[in-house]
């Protein structure tokens, strides 16, 4: 009975590696695919001051519009892009398509929303990043200072042991004049005073801190916690995953001011993200 199933339990392991690695196989032929013919897209989800719902940015949120199955998640796809370096192409995808949304605007005379990328730290350790976002950019005649870039908590701490390198390279970011931004922030056991020596403009309180299925903030100590720790390092903090108008009111009271979430506004196309950065706030839909 016991050899029975012990024998089971090894066909079902096998079974799932091998699900996992067809599956894995897929999306990177899959991803290969989308690269060359286009089936990227790039949202915009708006960032807002609490009091008054103004908007000041935008994160810019990779979709991948997958035929028949509809939408494939970044959470599911991200991470064979990393593993298969597939991450690397696709980065500059997102960030030249950011900054022509960019250039865009400055046609229509918006000057002063920013947009933030999401930045896999295997994009930095490459090593070519910050040239490819130079000369994009540059071609654009994008400013750097409307371009922000963020990176996980959790994969900054990755980058202690790759010498410093991810850091380097922020700091050359930085150099440029752009803003970085620590996400997820709260999940990644960083220590503050490695936040200290890190260069960094703001942080991101984790979702998973603000939402849940409650009405109220789900960790109110630990926002509260974040946003002073942000506030003595003289950092600007934005609360993600806002989704009831008392998370939003707990997190004023707190002293945070920025947010981002469903409460507001879901990740947009381009065209509603224009409507809204025009108008500076919420459009009438
Ligand atoms: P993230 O950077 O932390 O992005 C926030 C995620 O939370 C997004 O999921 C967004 O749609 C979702 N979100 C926003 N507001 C709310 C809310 O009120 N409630 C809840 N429950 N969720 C909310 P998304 O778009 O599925 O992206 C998932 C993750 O995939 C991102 O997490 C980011 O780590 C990664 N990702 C997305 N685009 C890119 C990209 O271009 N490059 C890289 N390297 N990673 C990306
Ligand atoms: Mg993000
Ligand atoms: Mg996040
Ligand atoms: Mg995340």
């Amino acid at each position: 009975e016991a050899k029975r199933s012990g024998l089971n339990k090894v066909q079902c392991f096998t079974a799932n590696l091998q699900t996992q690695l067809e599956k894995h196989l897929y999306l990177e032929k899959g991803l290969r695919y989308a690269l060359e013919n286009d089936q990227f897209d790039l949202h915009l989800q708006p960032q807002w001051t609490l009091e008054g719902q103004k908007v000041i940015g935008f994160e810019a949120l990779l979709r991948w519009r997958y035929g028949a199955e509809g939408m494939v998640s970044p959470a599911d796809f991200i991470p064979v892009a990393e593993k298969t370096g597939l991450i690397v192409p696709i980065g500059e995808w997102v960030l030249s398509r950011a900054c022509q949304y960019l250039k865009e605007w400055q046609l229509l005379g918006i000057n002063n929303c920013r947009i933030a990328i999401n930045v896999s730290p295997l994009q930095l350790k490459a090593g070519k990043f910050v040239d490819a976002l130079e000369s994009i950019a540059l071609a654009e005649g994008v400013s750097a200072d409307l371009l922000e870039v963020e990176i996980t908590e959790e994969s900054l701490l990755d980058g202690i042991e790759e010498h410093g390198r991810v850091s380097t390279e922020l700091s050359r970011l930085r150099g440029l004049g752009i803003k970085i931004a620590i996400d997820d922030f709260g999940t990644g056991y960083s220590s503050l005073r490695y936040l200290r020596q890190f260069p960094a403009d703001v942080v991101k309180i984790d979702k998973s801190f603000v939402s849940s299925d409650r009405e109220e903030l789900f960790e109110p100590d630990i926002c509260k916690a974040i946003v002073t720790m942000a506030e003595s390092l003289s950092m600007e903090v934005i609360a993600e995953g806002i989704e009831t108008p008392t998370q939003l009111l707990e997190l004023q009271q707190l002293g945070c001011l920025l947010g981002q979430g469903f409460l507001v506004s879901r990740p947009l196309t381009f065209e509603e993200a224009s409507q809204w950065a025009l108008a500076g706030r919420p459009s009438p839909a």
